[in-house]
């Protein structure tokens, strides 16, 4: 809670004026009583009109009063609350840039998105609504009770005799609560999950005709989330009949000992008016009682859950403490025994790994799915640190490069084309700030996709992403090309990233990205793209099991024959 809380600091101003304004408007609340009683003993029973109407024109201006604060209370409440929100919202998704690739797997991407949606609404609303009446009820309850005890302590007596028992019951109540709606909380980012996924593969599941499993699978997830909301919400709702309860008995004994006590003469009428007055004021901020609790716990759940991400610590990405910024000039990348396993436990991924691609050299990386191929890339930006050896790149260690130096000099073309919402200029400049319109359409041009932009209505501007043109995988692909090429990177990496080019395209792509100063590794499943590479790295399993060109690979490995067969037909031995 403590580091959630830090983030409504800066709002103290607004929180202290609406916090005064409140009290204002509180105490013409507490006041109205005595004022009637006022009214009763020394106007009504004395049939003394002026001090009926000098009381009911206070009684009237301190009405206005309460009301004008009320009105200002809300301007500085929603102020305070909103700005809170939004701090709180930046913070966590700066944070979520920081987190290493492995911090990323232990947070769901659905996770992430209830955090910084539904939880920060959550607190944002109970403190909105703390400052404008949350806090008002509980007061309400601790002001009736001092002001009946300044009217009469006898009378007020009977008021808080359930008191101790409303506590305890109180405090297990919340501890339920807080529980119970951490569960709701992560019943919501399964529902979330569920619907991202779908999201997602909107084209696979109509192909398999999979749509009404799919919603059998969402309902039930939403099912599991009504029940369990239902739960706690079956938890609230013992709140206030219990409260209530307590509250009309100690009532029914303020009137039956008060009646007793106007009787022999020890009270007026006017005092017990008051004093039922305020009993009413506390049922009707007990009934309050149950909704705040909810919305505290709920609020709770969320501050807990936000801190998780918040209070990530080692998980986030280690910049070297020297971390200034000194460029990459060459691009040279050495792996020195490197070997990796994906977390502490497990079979390693790659296993004692050498090799050196000299600066402007590309490197063919081969290999059955699963051999390692993307988590040998992985290395080289520093996405994963080598469980053992050392990755170089200009002879350093990756680990003593800053990030941002690291990261700078490299262009990686993922498996995947991701393309973000916008025109097809913004995706491709992305990766470099201010990228010129010349620089975007030389890249292109290299990329072989200028021509099919060109053709385009609008060219440049076309949009692409979720609400764009539909582009075809290849075209995808030259894109994500195109956007690694304009930030002319020392190091290119290329994850497979001409799978979908047909022989032409893909001829013309390799021949200008020769022009290209890049060091380069290409995974790659084409024996004809390999071909054209300076080396092949060949991985099997994780290890290296052949490295070298496409001549010396045909007479050294057997499994590179192998699937020269498969590809060619066993032409290329010819
Ligand atoms: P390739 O690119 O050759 O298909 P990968 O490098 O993607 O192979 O995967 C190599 C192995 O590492 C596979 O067994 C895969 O299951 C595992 N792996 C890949 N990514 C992760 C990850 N983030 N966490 C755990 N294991 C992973």
């Amino acid at each position: 809670m403590k580091t959630v809380f830090s983030y409504i600091k800066p709002y103290k101003f607004p929180i202290i004026v609406a916090l005064v304004l409140m009290l204002i408007e509180l105490s013409v609340e507490l006041l109205q009583p005595l004022f009637i009683a006022k009214i009763i003993d020394d106007g009504i029973l004395n049939e003394d009109a002026n001090v009926i109407w000098t009381w009911g024109a206070a009684m009237m201006g301190m009405a206005i009063l309460a009301f004008l604060s009320g009105a200002t209370n809300s301007f500085f409440a929603s102020h305070a609350s909103q700005s809170f929100a939004y701090d709180l919202r930046n913070a966590l998704f700066t944070q979520v840039q920081k987190f290493s690739m492995e911090t990323f797997s232990r947070f769901p991407a659905a996770g992430l998105i209830t955090r910084l949606t539904s939880d920060v609404t959550m607190v944002q609303n109970v403190l909105f609504m703390s400052l404008r009446i949350m806090l008002r009820a509980p007061l309400l309850v601790v002001g009736s009770i001092v002001m009946a005890f300044v009217v009469d302590p006898y009378m007020a007596m009977f008021l808080v005799i359930g008191a101790p028992f409303l506590a305890i019951f109180l405090y297990f109540m919340v501890k339920k609560g807080v529980s119970y709606f951490s569960l709701v909380q992560v019943r919501l980012d399964r529902v979330n999950r569920v619907i991202q996924e779908n999201l997602q593969a909107v084209r696979l599941i109509k192909a398999y005709l999979r749509g009404a499993y799919e919603a059998s699978r969402f309902e039930q997830v939403a099912s599991v989330l009504r029940n369990d909301t239902t739960k706690a919400l079956r938890i609230m709702e013992w709140i206030l009949p219990v409260l209530l309860f307590v509250m009309n008995m100690s009532l029914l004994a303020v009137i039956a000992f008060g009646a007793e006590e106007i009787r022999t003469s020890n009270a007026e009428i006017g005092d017990l008016v008051a004093i039922v007055n305020y009993a009413m004021r506390m049922t009707g901020a007990f009934s309050m009682f149950a909704f705040i609790i909810m919305a505290y716990s709920r609020a709770k759940a969320s501050a807990e859950r936000m801190e998780e991400v918040l209070l990530v610590n080692e998980g986030l990405e280690r910049e070297v403490t020297t971390g200034k910024f000194e460029p990459i000039k060459y691009g040279e990348i050495t792996f020195e025994n490197v070997s990796f396993r994906y977390g502490n436990k497990g079979q390693p991924v790659l296993r004692e790994i050498s090799f050196h691609v000299k600066s402007g050299q590309k490197l063919a990386i081969m290999g059955a799915t699963g051999s390692g191929k993307t988590t040998l890339l992985n290395l080289i930006p520093r996405f994963y640190e080598a469980t053992s050896g050392s990755v170089k790149v200009d002879g350093q260690d990756v680990k003593e490069w800053s990030l941002e130096s690291l990261r700078q000099a490299i262009g990686l073309v993922p498996q995947v084309s991701l393309l973000f919402t916008g025109s097809i200029h913004e995706n491709l400049g992305w990766g470099k700030e201010e990228a010129t319109k010349e620089e975007v359409q030389a890249a292109a041009i290299q990329a072989q996709i200028h021509q099919s932009v060109e053709g385009f209505a609008q060219g440049y501007d076309t949009l692409v992403g979720q609400k764009g043109v539909n582009l075809s995988g290849g075209q995808k692909q030259r894109l994500s090309i195109a956007r690694a090429l304009v930030r002319k990177p020392e190091i290119l990496l290329l994850d497979d990233s001409t799978s979908a080019l047909d022989v032409k395209t893909e001829a013309s792509l390799w021949e200008a990205l020769e022009k290209e100063k890049a060091t380069m590794l290409v995974v790659t499943q084409k024996i004809r793209t390999a071909k054209g590479a300076d080396a092949i790295l060949l991985l099997h399993h994780g290890k290296v099991v052949g490295y070298g060109s496409h001549v010396e690979l045909l007479e050294q490995s057997q499994l590179y024959r192998e699937i020269v067969a498969s590809q060619e037909g066993g032409q290329e031995n010819a």
